[in-house]
């Protein structure tokens, strides 16, 4: 199987550019933002994580032709039965912002004891060789945790101020970034996507 030297990649978050290319540059491969190619966002109309991630990367690989890869993430509150997952940018509205969606979570758990306030965060991370690629290569990470009762901290961004990270004893708002891309959902992803490449003989 030839290595791969260059993928384009389905977001246009800066951040995620940049933990993906400081992980991939390492093994050779250059990591493109879907913006560099007028590649647009496109509906995440799946009920799954995977079908997400599946929807971005075929987009992005169609249209720039290019191998590509896409992440999808969210968080699961084990006390609303899993809820928000997939619709977590969503979760207080469609133009819910940050502080917005932590806010109702801290509503919605109101009560709750310390005890069943345990969340996930998950990642999945598709990579599709090109676009009608029908075995993509599919991993996964999760980051479990606890809801906070108040924010804390000002990094990170999303639900990170509401996340109680056990290991550290903080949140993932006062978790330094270089901590957080070591042991967060998508690093595990991130790191397992690596393991397979080096397994196909890509890197
Ligand atoms: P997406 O994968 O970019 O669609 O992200 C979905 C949503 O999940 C984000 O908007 C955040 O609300 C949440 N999320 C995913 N990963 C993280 C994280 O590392 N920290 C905080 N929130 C996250």
């Amino acid at each position: 199987m030839t290595a791969i030297d260059r993928i384009v990649l389905a977001s246009g978050n800066a951040g995620k550019v940049r933990e993906i290319n400081k992980l991939f540059a390492g093994c050779g491969i250059e990591v493109v933002p879907q913006s560099d190619f007028n590649v647009p966002e496109i509906a995440e109309t799946g009920t799954t994580f995977v079908e997400n991630a599946i929807i971005k990367a075929r987009q992005a690989a169609e249209i720039t032709g290019l191998p590509a890869i896409a992440d999808d993430s969210g968080i699961e509150v084990d006390a609303l039965h899993a809820r928000p997952g997939v619709w977590s940018a969503r979760y207080a509205g469609e133009n819910a912002n940050d502080q917005d969606n932590n806010n109702k979570m801290i509503e919605e758990l109101e009560g709750v004891p310390e005890a069943e306030r345990t969340a996930r965060y998950q990642c999945l991370i598709v990579f599709m060789r090109d676009h009608t690629d029908p075995v993509p290569i599919i991993t996964q990470g999760s980051w479990e945790g606890r809801i906070l009762q108040a924010p804390r901290g000002e990094g990170g961004f999303g639900y990170d101020p509401i996340f109680y990270v056990p290991t550290h004893d903080c949140s993932g708002g006062e978790l330094p970034l270089e901590v957080k891309n070591t042991i967060s959902h998508r690093a595990i992803a991130l790191n397992a996507m690596l393991e397979e490449f080096r397994k196909h003989k890509y890197i």
